[in-house]
């Protein structure tokens, strides 16, 4: 056994939680999200994977969008911050990979560059809502026109928007962006994209043609105080170590910097390596769950650099070299995010770094 932090990518959890998003939107094509590398559990293990099982990938930066061609990529490929001059959208045109267009200045371009080497696909962000991308309801309408008539632009165009509170099954705010949506878009000859993996879980109004899943296909929930196993989805990615230390500690005696954490009784305690420096969260407070030998103990005291320490009461015949499980389908990345205040998505994407 590998002794140390270790990152573990299961690729068939990957295509069981494709086969749930392939149920619950059946009629539907997937765009799967692969930005901020794979979602951390690393591009190419993504994408080598679900690329036979989903219909296009989709990627924030047109660097790892040219990364992939040169793999021999040859899935459809979307950019979702699209080009930022003619170069790019020349590197685009050439290597055939789809981009968003949801600035005026990309029109410009466009309109500049009449003569692209090969026809392109852009998806046309609509922004009902969200205000971080896309053209608004008024201005959409011309700029359908232009993308129509542009002889460099392969037909079908897709229509996208993306929700801003899909996550919250009662919140109206996702009916009033399909509403918008369809409103605009009714008589236009285009695809249409709404869903991500909240919209694809909770709202079947927005599936339309193309779904864009992200965190469920790593087989994390979207939703508050849920985890993926609720929905039939199965862990991705597992963050481990191993205790290089254990010691007898003493009512009264406090644990690690700042001397924050004292211990109510006497107590055995592990000392894990694993750190912020490996991406574990160093806000995750005292009591954040951590598995090990298939019992719950809880994390004592401060996340240091390299090291934690782990109550072990429940979990006395713990040794030397034992295996200790941050987040995985033992224990949901979502259940440690929410102790340390943030989401499942971001404790994940912090992996990124092992694949660079
Ligand atoms: C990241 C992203 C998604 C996927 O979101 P999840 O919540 O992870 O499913 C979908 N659409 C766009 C535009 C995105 O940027």
């Amino acid at each position: 056994m590998t002794l140390g932090p270790k990152l573990h990518i299961d690729q068939a959890a990957l295509q069981h939680n494709i086969k749930v998003i392939k149920e619950l939107a059946p009629h539907q094509s997937i765009l799967a999200m692969v930005k901020a590398n794979g979602y951390g559990h690393g591009l190419w293990n993504v994408v080598s994977a679900v690329h036979d099982h989903v219909n296009a990938l989709g990627v924030a930066r047109l660097q790892d969008a040219l990364m992939l061609r040169t793999r021999g990529v040859t899935q459809r490929i979307v950019v979702m911050n699209g080009f930022a001059n003619a170069a790019e959208l020349k590197a685009c045109s050439e290597q055939q990979i789809e981009v968003v267009i949801h600035i005026p200045e990309q029109l410009t371009i466009l309109q500049e560059c009449t003569t692209l080497p090969q026809p392109i696909r852009v998806w046309f962000k609509i922004n009902t809502g969200m205000n971080r991308l896309g053209f608004s309801v008024n201005e959409a309408p011309a700029v359908y026109q232009f993308l129509q008539n542009h002889p460099g632009i392969q037909k079908p165009i897709v229509a996208m928007t993306h929700f801003a509170c899909a996550d919250d099954f009662d919140n109206d705010m996702t009916y009033d962006q399909v509403e918008t949506f369809y409103d605009l878009t009714n008589d236009w000859e285009v695809e249409r994209s709404l869903a991500n993996s909240a919209g694809v879980m909770g709202w079947t109004e927005s599936l339309a043609d193309w779904i864009r899943p992200g965190i469920m296909m790593y087989g994390a929930s979207p939703l508050p105080h849920s985890s993926g196993s609720n929905f039939d989805l199965k862990a991705v990615m597992t963050l481990s170590s191993t205790i290089i230390a254990i010691h007898d500690r003493a009512k009264g005696d406090k644990i690690g910097y700042g001397s924050v954490y004292e211990c109510p009784a006497a107590m055995r305690v592990a000392i894990v390596a694993i750190g912020y420096g490996d991406g574990y969260p160093r806000s995750a407070p005292s009591g954040t769950p951590v598995w090990i030998n298939n019992k719950i103990c809880k994390l004592v005291g401060r996340v240091s650099m390299d090291l934690i320490a782990v109550d072990l009461s429940n979990c006395p015949d713990a040794k030397i070299n034992d295996k200790v499980v941050l987040w995985g389908p033992q224990l949901a990345v979502e259940t440690v995010a929410d102790y340390a205040g943030t989401i499942g998505y971001e404790l994940l994407c912090g992996m990124g770094y092992f694949y660079r």
